[in-house]
């Protein structure tokens, strides 16, 4: 379908936004603790969607920084966005939430601490990959005026543990192009498609300067022949 620029299109759901309209964060605000957000002026990139589109994802969105963030202190803008999880935790907020996460880090008979400092942790990867796709298609609609990516394009992750095991060979593609994203010590990505697959796509997103995650996707306009015989 080709982008109509008179009508704005939701990029989650691919529909005319007809009906209640909200501005979604692209990545989500939450990344960004309140601090962080009161003591400078950002200037985050908003998409338009459907209000109820983009409400379907609130929950997921705090599951994920509540379940990530942990890793990230080390980092300014990490260590701002768990202490504001902490103190509202103390102050009620969240709680069956963080104690969810809570459980996610591995019982040893020790404590929880590892060797060389790491912790093991598991996390819903339901809910983790439904975010960092809405941020995929979030970018991939904003750099492709206005192309939606649709929800059902098959889709593989894979997250990167910084500092631990090295990331996968193909991430060498990655590392010389241009890295974007507006505040890149809280959020930021690379994109590229490969020279002889031109439609297979793949993003690499670091969050807070400590988690990263993987994104390859075929993108589902391609018109080579092993994609129109499908
Ligand atoms: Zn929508
Ligand atoms: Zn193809």
């Amino acid at each position: 379908m080709a982008p109509n620029t008179s009508v704005e299109i939701c990029y989650l759901c691919g529909k005319p936004i007809d009906s209640l309209r909200s501005g979604d964060h692209v990545p989500p605000k939450q990344l960004f603790a309140k601090e962080i957000r009161k003591s400078h002026s950002l200037d985050l990139l908003k998409i338009p969607t459907h209000s109820n589109c983009n409400r379907s994802y609130q929950l997921d969105e705090e599951y994920f920084i509540h379940t990530f963030v942990p890793f990230a202190m080390n980092t300014a803008s990490g260590r701002a966005l768990l202490n504001q999880i902490v103190s509202q935790y103390h102050n009620g907020r969240n709680v069956p939430l963080n104690q969810k996460v809570l459980k996610e880090f591995a019982r040893k008979p020790s404590g929880l601490i590892l060797p060389r400092n790491k912790v093991v942790k598991r996390f819903d990867g339901e809910r983790v990959w439904r975010v960092v796709w809405k941020i995929t298609r979030g970018l991939f609609f904003r750099d492709n005026n206005g192309r939606v990516l649709p929800e059902n394009t098959p889709r593989l992750f894979k997250i990167i543990d910084i500092g631990e095991a090295p990331p996968p060979p193909e991430f060498q593609l990655l590392v010389n192009k241009e890295e974007r994203g507006r505040y890149p010590g809280i959020f930021a990505y690379k994109s590229m498609t490969l020279e002889k697959m031109p439609n297979f796509h793949f993003w690499a997103m670091l969050f807070w300067d400590s988690v990263m995650v993987l994104i390859y996707f075929h993108d589902p306009a391609c018109q080579c022949e092993t994609c129109l015989a499908t």
